[in-house]
């Protein structure tokens, strides 16, 4: 059952998108639970998962965001090490939207630069390389910042909740980057209220 959980779970890696309930099962220490009671649990270690620890990360960089509209926090990871983070806020130098309101444009605050482009941006200011590494984002990309994640080579986008643009699956998929969805299952979110 375990060696058929791996298989299930390369197969998705291979077609671009890891369901979250099933990442959340390999992703823990207790796989036995996979075959013992034939579902997925989650919580049944105090240890996180790296991708619960770098997820939580990102929660921590999206408190600083400055749009009150979303806070989103992002980070570039490559090797289990921290590249460079990002929140959504100003241009630097220009007042905030929770001072002086937000820029609509079609129902969007244009004022911000979004978390993944602060990421993308702070390591370029430090002239760090981010070529094949993983992104965790608070909230899946948007698609102007999903095309420049893309092209930053970025291969593994791990998103904390679904965000607005359905177009990333499909072109994630064509062009090879795996999305993981770690958005919080109803059980856990039982479980914390
Ligand atoms: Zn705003
Ligand atoms: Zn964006």
């Amino acid at each position: 059952m375990l060696v058929e959980a791996r298989r299930l779970y390369a197969d998705y890696r291979h077609v671009g998108t890891v369901p979250r309930d099933l990442h959340r099962a390999l992703s823990i220490k207790a796989l036995e639970f996979i075959v013992v009671n034939g579902e997925t649990k989650s919580g049944l270690t105090s240890r996180a998962d790296w991708d619960s620890y770098f997820m939580q990360i990102a929660q921590v960089v999206a408190s600083r965001a400055t749009c009150d509209r979303k806070h989103v926090g992002a980070l570039l990871v490559r090797d289990r090490i921290i590249l460079s983070t990002g929140y959504n806020g100003s241009i630097r130098g220009m007042p905030h939207c929770d001072e002086v309101g937000h820029m609509m444009e079609n129902g969007h605050c244009v004022a911000t630069i979004h978390a993944e482009a602060n990421a993308v941006l702070q390591a370029a200011r430090n002239g760090v390389r981010i070529e094949g590494a993983d992104l965790y984002t608070t909230a899946s990309p948007c698609w102007p910042c999903f095309k420049m994640i893309a092209n930053a080579g970025i291969k593994r986008i791990v998103y904390g909740e679904f965000y607005r643009d359905e177009r990333i699956f499909e072109v994630a998929r064509k062009i090879g980057i795996l999305l993981v969805d770690l958005s919080p299952l109803p059980a856990d979110a039982k479980h914390t209220a």
